[in-house]
């Protein structure tokens, strides 16, 4: 396999420069294992392991290689020895969680890509609050979000579906698709381009694993009518958790993608809603509950249709679900919105005192 085709580029050269005067070769992590890493590079997959080096000077669990990663490691001559990994390269995004003992540490769970397919199905389970939340963590990973209204087969009003997402998520292309009838496929063309990294995000049954055999054109990851058949065999199996499909398109799909809890959605709501977030701080009170008071900034933007009652409502839903996460303890994503949420309404205040100032 050749660099290029897992998505090497000018600039992750430019970053590995320093690395290749080592003598060490760039690979990407295509496996993550307990303490092994598979990386594939242009010598083929290797089985890899962090140097004493690294691993001495890390300091937390994120600074250690995820699926996605490009990695600068020493590659032995003779294919069975392990290659050693002595440096991660910067990472264009990265999908976070909470490790799975509960503490307040960042694991990552996929480095490097370009665009994430949130996936909800046009059936009982469409759930706009559910998708806000991966969108919100989309945006908090640094990929581009896309979202996906698959299985428009069975739906009854796929447009008035689809009005209402992009009214609560402005900004996020959005297509409806049916990965059954192959409906509205072709309109994802422009994020399937070799050397571009996807991944699918969304609840179980939504039908991701059709929706990756369909674009990829080939049966590259088992759908639910098949794991129900055999279910045996499918925890047992490795398989690769970043695959470079037959038409060149690099999918990440791991364990932890899958269950994703955007725990850090709130560094996402302050990026998707900074503005509703900085007038909401203009109120006369600061205890505003934007419903009777006199001085209500939203009150008054509302009525000025300056701001969408629906964008609004779903702001809301977005802090109600991120009061809960950090509730639950994430005190770091707390402290960024409100910082976040601090920098935006200082702009804002600013730009209104220079316009006062103007008149
Ligand atoms: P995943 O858990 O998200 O990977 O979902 P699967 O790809 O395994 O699909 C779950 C179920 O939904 C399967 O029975 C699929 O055949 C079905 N499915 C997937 N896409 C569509 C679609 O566009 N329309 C309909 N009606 N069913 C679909
Ligand atoms: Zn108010």
């Amino acid at each position: 396999m050749t660099l290029a085709e897992l998505g090497w580029d000018n600039d992750r050269a430019a970053a590995f420069a320093p690395h290749a005067a080592e003598g060490w070769r760039p690979g990407r992590v295509t496996l993550q294992m307990k303490g092994y890493f598979e990386i594939t590079g242009d010598f083929g997959a290797r089985l890899a392991e962090c140097s004493g080096r690294f691993q001495h000077a890390a300091i937390q669990p994120a600074d250690f290689p995820a699926v996605g990663d490009w990695v600068a490691a020493a590659v032995p001559e003779a294919p069975e020895a392990r290659a050693v990994i002595h440096a991660v390269l910067p990472r264009r995004s990265r999908f976070s969680r909470r490790d799975a003992g509960g503490n307040d540490v960042e694991q990552v769970l996929a480095a490097n890509l370009d665009t994430v397919f949130l996936v909800s199905a046009l059936d009982r389970t469409h759930n706009l609050a559910r998708l806000e939340r991966y969108v919100a963590a989309a945006w908090s990973s640094g990929a581009q979000p896309v979202i996906l209204l698959n299985k428009a087969d069975l739906a009854e009003d796929a447009a008035a579906i689809r009005t209402e997402v992009t009214r609560a998520a402005p900004g996020v292309p959005t297509f409806v698709i049916s990965a059954r009838s192959r409906r509205g496929l072709k309109a994802l063309t422009p994020y399937l381009q070799p050397g571009r990294t996807i991944a699918l995000l969304g609840p179980s049954g939504v039908g991701k694993s059709t929706l990756v055999n369909r674009l990829v054109g080939e049966e590259l990851l088992p759908t639910q009518e098949v794991r129900d058949a055999d279910d045996k065999g499918r925890h047992t199996t490795t398989r690769r958790e970043l695959i470079v499909a037959p038409n060149g398109v690099i999918i990440i799909d791991t364990p932890g993608m899958r269950s994703l809890q955007p725990w850090d959605a709130a560094e996402g709501v302050a990026a998707a809603f900074g503005d509703v977030a900085a007038l909401a701080a203009q109120c006369r009170f600061r205890d505003c509950t934007h419903t009777v008071e006199p001085g209500c900034a939203i009150a008054a933007a509302l009525a000025a249709g300056t701001l969408d009652l629906e964008r609004w409502q779903s702001f809301q839903r977005m802090q109600r679900a991120t009061a809960h996460e950090v509730r639950r303890g994430d005190r770091r994503a707390g402290q960024i919105y409100k910082a976040d949420v601090r920098r935006a309404t200082k702009g804002l205040r600013r730009r209104i005192q220079e316009k006062l100032g103007e008149e």
